[in-house]
């Protein structure tokens, strides 16, 4: 499949996982082109831009950072890109002052962040490399010229040598269908957490500034709020005087069973368990809801949610094409330091299948 050096390869989805891949594939020498049906990179490690009209009719603007929390470095190879990116000054640590009513955090690891909104460390890996947003594949075909991608009835003009799908698995499932019937079961069965976001900003009274004056981040104990964030608190964010920028994450189990209401009623739900959980009224300027379908794959496998085939990634070579994402758990690893992983492991048995190919050529020569 990939018996011409270099290869042209699509990588479908710019989150963490495709932005890893592709970079890695262009700087191998590649031809590589990404598409993502959201208007740029990033997918959930994502920074929402609002704009609104004040009551004093100037404008309001804020970036709130509405789907990873941050991330954790456990293995070798990804504090060495953490740490590149934090010399590049685009990865900061952030070690949260908890709220004085919250859970501790279930490991004492470094939080890091990207500064200053969470898209930038994926826009900051596809720099090189040709992107096309607003691109939805539908369909995957191939031709005796390569694989095809369809989107919205068209097809895309060029014809790839491989494909690499770098998207959550309920998404990736219907896409594999007909081609590995067994990756996409899997993928189908995967059973992501949902999760419904509250964020926004609201004016900050003296007497709730002092109160809160000291910590960013809560884990309720109970209730349905997750996480509490004070984002104007993290790293590298603007600090925004009379004001304080939310965000609140709802629990997997209460996002789901509400996974179908209508946004405007889970707002006024998040909305009071917030004020419930802060013990004052929280008088916003702007507030929104987003709801992730598919948050995070179940954390901690279990016997009914077993490693997929292959643990990082999936690569079928007679066809050239891939799977990766935090779909898999590259040596246990999870979330975006699993997801980055399971993409270095997919480029590399990329590589090591065009080596093969590249050299049978050769021979054939
Ligand atoms: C609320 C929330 C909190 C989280 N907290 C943490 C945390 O604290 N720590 C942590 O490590 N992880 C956390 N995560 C999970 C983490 O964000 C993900 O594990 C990681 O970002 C996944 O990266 P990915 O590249 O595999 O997928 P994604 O980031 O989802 O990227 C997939 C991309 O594919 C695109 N796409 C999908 N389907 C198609 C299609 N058919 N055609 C074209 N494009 C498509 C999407 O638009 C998206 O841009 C959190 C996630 C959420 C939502």
């Amino acid at each position: 499949m990939l018996s011409r050096k270099p290869a042209s390869i699509a990588v479908i989805g710019a989150g963490i996982a495709g932005a890893a891949c592709a970079q890695a594939l262009h700087q191998a020498g590649h031809a590589v082109q990404v598409f993502d049906k959201s208007r740029g990179a990033g997918g959930r490690l994502a920074t929402r831009r609002f704009e609104w009209i004040q009551e004093n009719g100037s404008e309001g603007r804020a970036r709130l950072d509405h789907g990873a929390l941050g991330f954790v470095a456990r293995s070798e190879v990804f504090r060495a890109f953490v740490q590149t990116m934090q010399d590049k000054g685009l990865v900061a640590p952030w070690q949260p002052a908890l709220a004085p009513d919250s859970l501790a955090l279930e490991q004492d690891l470094a939080l890091y962040v990207v500064t200053p909104e969470m898209p930038l460390l994926c826009k900051h890996l596809l720099a090189d490399v040709p992107a096309q947003w607003s691109f939805a594949l539908d369909r995957l075909t191939r031709d005796a010229t390569g694989w095809r991608l369809h989107a919205g009835g068209q097809v895309h003009p060029d014809a790839f040598d491989a494909v690499v799908l770098a998207i959550p698995p309920a998404q990736a499932a219907p896409l594999l269908n007909g081609l590995r019937d067994d990756w996409a079961r899997f993928a189908s069965l995967v059973p992501m957490q949902p999760c419904w976001t509250l964020m926004g900003v609201a004016r900050e009274e003296d007497a709730s500034a002092a109160r809160e004056s000291q910590w960013s981040l809560a884990r309720p104990e109970l209730g349905p709020l997750a996480w509490v964030i004070r984002n104007d608190r993290r790293p590298g964010r603007a600090a925004d005087p009379g004001h304080a920028h939310w965000v609140v994450h709802a629990r997997a189990g209460w996002s789901r069973l509400n996974l179908e209401q209508d946004a405007g009623w889970v707002k006024h739900q998040l909305c009071t368990a917030l004020e419930v959980f802060l013990g004052h009224e929280v008088r916003w300027a702007h507030a929104v809801v987003h709801r992730w379908r598919y948050a995070l794959p179940p954390l901690g496998r279990t016997p009914a949610h077993p490693l997929p085939p292959a643990p990082q990634h999936w690569w079928d070579e007679r066809l050239g094409l891939g799977v990766c994402g935090d779909l898999f758990t590259a040596n246990g690893m999870e979330g975006v330091e699993g997801a980055y992983l399971s993409a270095l492991a997919l480029v590399q048995a990329l590589h090591r299948s065009a080596e093969v190919d590249v050299a049978a050529t050769k021979d054939m020569a």
